[in-house]
């Protein structure tokens, strides 16, 4: 029986770069995801400018680079009535892409199995003991056994599930994504748009798709998808990725020889584009604290620092994102956003400036 020192349930942006800096300090890390990569994932697939330093970290940025990608100059915030407000995004090397997160995560999982993580696809955890060490169940039967556990396993975590720590759900907003045909024209830009019923995130992924999302409630989603087919001239028969839920409450991110890290601790509101950066962050610090408790450093205090850590990695940018749960679940405050930024831009760009963490134009 092979004792893994930590095992990392989620193969997505946390789970990857978790069980990659994991490698790099030597610890024998375990991936197991129930898809086959590279799979596609409910998201606007914009890759915030502070996912940088990290990917640099995982020697990773020329990969991503070479990657299929749009490099986004601005987001164009579109209120009900169509009145509509730009804001430059910074510009450079380090500036806000959009890639398809098969090809993404695809890349990230590779790192981690390149830099000595062992990866299992299509294999479902469905079962979790501890006695000292975990013992990890799937659906195919097999069990792994670890020292240390991660849920990386997204906003539905089958860990906290298991662990009896998931909030319990709440009716909530679902979302629908699909890449469709880039129109015309369309421009190096992220649209932000507020609908009647919800709102819509559209985004170039390379020279000929569009990432397209729509987020609405389940009474009013089916609306959304007849705008959405109007506004891009989408065949009947046109598919969609679907996600619930877009909001939910946070789990506590460190237990004993337990951590949740991305979404599977806290779903932040897709709206601004950071939970990819979050997933990534949240892996880097769960690892470092990991590599700390197995070697036998003072456990309260790789605790205490990881929370430091953990909360300063949220530190000033919360907010934003609760202000703009606040904007799209109610499209009329967001539109009168945009209706008041028509006069005065300078609170949308500083806005839109904390996100990206830079001073825009
Ligand atoms: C509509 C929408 C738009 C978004 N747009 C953006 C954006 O533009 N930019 C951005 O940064 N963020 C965006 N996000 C958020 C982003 O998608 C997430 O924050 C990010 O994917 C979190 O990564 P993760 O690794 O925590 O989880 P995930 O990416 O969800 O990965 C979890 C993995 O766990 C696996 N898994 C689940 N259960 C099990 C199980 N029982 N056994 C084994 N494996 C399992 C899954 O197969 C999956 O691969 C958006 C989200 C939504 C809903």
């Amino acid at each position: 029986m092979q004792l893994f020192d930590v095992a990392i349930v989620g193969g997505g942006p946390a789970g990857s770069s978790c069980a990659a800096f994991c490698a790099t300090a030597g610890l024998q890390s375990l991936i197991i995801d129930r898809e086959k990569f590279p799979r596609e994932k409910v998201c606007g697939d914009c890759l915030n400018p502070s996912c940088w330093p990290i990917l640099k970290r995982l020697e990773l940025v020329e990969k991503v680079r070479d990657l299929p990608h749009s490099k986004l100059c601005s987001v164009a915030f579109i209120a009900i009535d169509g009145r509509e407000v730009t804001i430059d995004l910074p510009s450079g090397a380090d500036c806000e892409i959009s890639v398809k997160r098969s090809l993404f995560d695809d890349l990230l999982l590779k790192r981690a199995c390149e830099l000595g993580a062992n990866v299992h696809e299509q294999t479902t955890v469905t079962g979790l003991s501890r006695n000292g060490d975990w013992k990890i169940e799937t659906a195919s039967g097999q069990t792994f056994h670890a020292r240390m556990l991660i849920g990386a396993d997204g906003r539905n975590s089958t860990v906290a599930h298991l662990c009896n720590l998931l909030p319990r759900p709440a009716r909530e907003r679902v979302a629908l994504q699909a890449h469709i045909p880039l129109p015309r024209d369309f421009g190096n830009r992220i649209v932000l748009q507020f609908l009647p019923e919800g709102y819509s995130g559209q985004a170039p992924v390379n020279e000929s798709q569009l990432n397209l999302c729509l987020v609405g409630t389940p009474p009013t989603i089916s609306t959304l998808r007849r705008w959405a087919k109007r506004e891009f001239q989408l065949p009947a028969d046109q598919g969609w990725r679907t996600i619930t839920p877009l909001t939910r409450s946070s789990v506590s991110s460190a237990h004993e020889n337990l951590f949740f890290i991305g979404d599977a601790a806290r779903v932040v509101e897709p709206f601004t584009g950071e939970g990819i950066y979050y997933a990534l962050r949240s892996g880097e610090l769960a690892a470092k604290t990991a590599e700390k408790i197995l070697r036998g450093d003072d456990r309260n205090s790789a605790l205490r620092e990881f929370a430091r850590t953990y909360v300063q990695m949220y530190r000033g940018r919360l907010w934003i994102n609760r202000l703009a749960r606040a904007a799209v679940v109610h499209p009329q405050l967001g539109s009168f956003f945009v209706h008041t930024a028509q006069i005065n831009r300078s609170i949308l760009k500083l806005l839109t400036a904390k996100i990206v963490s830079a001073s825009l134009r």
